[in-house]
């Protein structure tokens, strides 16, 4: 009798602890998915004018507002880009509207020949590569831009 009432408790304790083992998984899996948005790839050409937001125009001649962390709006901001087909990662954060991720993620990359290829800044004295436009950090020498392929990066 008593064997019968512990095996009962026994049961009960594993219900119990499966219940909120499956409430935890339900969390874990809802949580997460509803705050990030939807990751996105935007594709096209990279239209650069001096005062103005960058664009890109896609294959539909549709443009999208190009936004993203401080070195990549530099990038973005630097007239060598323009022209350049591109292809960026990142989400809608309006309709025409589009924020790049994080530089140190890869998100921007300019295809050539379909190829993707990182967009770099090298000073050929200092032998540095830098990953937004301007001086050097190390002699200030305007640094040249470069395009690198995604795995011969150093
Ligand atoms: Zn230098």
């Amino acid at each position: 009798m008593g064997y019968s009432r512990s095996g009962y408790n026994l049961g009960m304790r594993v219900y119990h602890c499966l219940l909120v083992l499956g409430l935890l998984v339900l969390a874990a899996i809802s949580l997460p998915a509803a705050t990030p948005p939807k990751n996105e790839t935007v594709r096209g050409k990279l239209v650069v004018h001096s005062g103005e937001a960058t664009v890109v125009e896609t294959s539909e001649h549709q443009r999208i507002v190009l936004d993203g962390d401080q070195p990549t709006r530099k990038v973005l901001h630097d007239p060598r880009v323009n022209g350049f087909e591109v292809e960026a990662r990142g989400h809608f954060t309006a309709p025409g509207q589009f924020l790049v991720d994080p530089q140190h993620t890869r998100a921007l990359v300019v295809l050539e020949h379909g190829k993707p290829k990182m967009i770099t800044y090298w000073c050929d004295v200092c032998y540095i590569r830098a990953y937004a436009p301007g001086p050097c950090v190390c002699c200030q020498k305007d640094t040249d831009l470069e395009l690198r392929d995604l795995d011969d990066i150093r």
